[in-house]
């Protein structure tokens, strides 16, 4: 398949997926087990896509490298066992690990916790030339953080700065950071894997009866079922308050791992081929200190 359509296949299933404009969003909307335009058999089509998709983005993400102008950041948010590490394991298979990093957000350290909540994240991102994985993002702030108010009471702010506004506050301070960034080169796809309660726990019992599964499996994701309905409500008001044209966030089908991967690739692939990659054209003079350094190995 040349690159063209490649991107063309990119562009529309990213088109499905993003949401660019939170302001009518719902999550009721989007189901965690579309598979468009694929059928239930849609699978082995989907993978070629996938292989393609990931070689176009490796091609994509060599220009970008070259170029040095712009930079890539992706942020994964789900629930767990939505099969975030497998899809960026997937996705970036092919890319030049040298113009790639990744991080993962846990839960944070005493010294992340003693600054503000964007400070661990914001001091990662990536650099011109470079694509940025973040696997959870400090949209874990209004996420987890909502879904648990012990966690905000731990966090040493000044109880007057702590009111009934301080999710809108985050979210505003999340949208401007975005803007800055976008607004210094670097394209911002925040995307959350929607993986449905009844697939988690499937997931959850095949860890359990797999031996080579069982390390994934930790009773406190179990447990963490239980504040599904705060998470959920979490999300959508996130990504209402926070989708931007700069900064869409895409709502990724979870419950068909295929499909997963190929959508992320293809929200990839959509984000780089937005901008004019490249590969640096010379100059007249350079092209002359080619030809001159050229000449002298000649000589040799
Ligand atoms: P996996 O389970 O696949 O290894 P993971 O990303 O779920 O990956 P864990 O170590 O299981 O990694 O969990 C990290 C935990 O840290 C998550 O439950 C997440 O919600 C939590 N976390 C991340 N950021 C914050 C934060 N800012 N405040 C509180 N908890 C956080
Ligand atoms: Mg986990």
């Amino acid at each position: 398949m040349d690159n063209a359509k490649v991107i063309s296949k990119a562009r529309e299933l990213a088109a499905r997926h993003l949401v660019r404009d939170g302001a009518a969003f719902s999550l009721a909307d989007h189901d965690p087990a579309d598979i468009w335009p694929y059928g239930p058999s849609g699978k082995d089509d989907a993978k070629e896509l996938l292989a393609e998709s990931t070689r176009v983005l490796s091609e994509l993400q060599e220009m970008l490298y070259a170029q040095d102008r712009w930079s890539l950041l992706v942020m994964f948010q789900a629930m767990d066992a939505a099969g975030k590490d497998g899809a960026i394991k997937h996705v970036m298979t092919g890319v030049n690990p040298q113009g790639c990093e990744i991080h993962a957000f846990k839960a944070p350290s005493a010294e992340e916790r003693d600054h503000d909540f964007m400070w661990r994240c914001t001091r990662l991102a990536p650099r011109r030339g470079m694509i940025g994985i973040f696997n959870r993002s400090a949209y874990e702030e209004v996420l987890v953080v909502r879904a648990h108010p012990e966690l905000l009471r731990a966090q040493q702010l000044p109880a007057e700065l702590v009111t009934d506004r301080i999710w809108q506050e985050r979210f505003r301070d999340l949208c401007a950071h975005e803007q800055y960034l976008a607004a210094n080169g670097t394209m911002v796809r925040k995307i959350f894997l929607h993986v449905s309660k009844d697939e988690q726990r499937r997931r959850f019992l095949k860890r359990i009866d797999d031996p080579a599964r069982n390390w994934k499996f930790s009773e406190a994701d179990v447990a963490e079922r239980a504040h599904w309905d705060e998470y959920m409500r979490a999300y959508e008001d996130a990504i209402r308050s926070t989708a931007r044209p700069h900064a869409p966030w895409a709502v990724v089908p979870a419950d068909q791992k295929w499909y997963t991967r190929l959508v992320v690739a293809s929200i990839m692939v959509d984000a780089l081929a937005s901008v004019d990659l490249h590969f640096p054209k010379l100059d007249d003079a350079a092209a002359a200190r080619l030809a001159a350094a050229r000449a002298r190995l000649e000589s040799e």
